[in-house]
């Protein structure tokens, strides 16, 4: 049977609004924000990696993938 991936989340500060959509949308709430509004992973476990912050951030700020 395959293991489970586990994220692997880059992110590019440089890119970042801090507008909030990855962290509101993820739905697993794996991703929450920082001192300064910007998405940090809080609960890798959970990641489905639906890609769904990479999809919709509009900086493309993020890439996700499963290691
Ligand atoms: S969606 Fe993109 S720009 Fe918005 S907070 Fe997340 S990483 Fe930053
Ligand atoms: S890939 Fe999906 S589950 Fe994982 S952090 Fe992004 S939005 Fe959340």
């Amino acid at each position: 049977m395959a293991e489970k991936k586990t994220l692997q989340f880059d992110f590019n500060p440089n890119y970042c609004k801090s507008c909030g959509i990855c962290y509101g949308l993820c739905p697993k709430q794996v991703l929450g924000p920082d001192e300064e509004g910007r998405p940090q992973v809080v609960n890798r476990e959970a990641c489905i990696l639906c890609k769904m912050c990479e999809l919709r951030c509009p900086d493309f700020a993020i890439r996700v993938k499963g290691v």
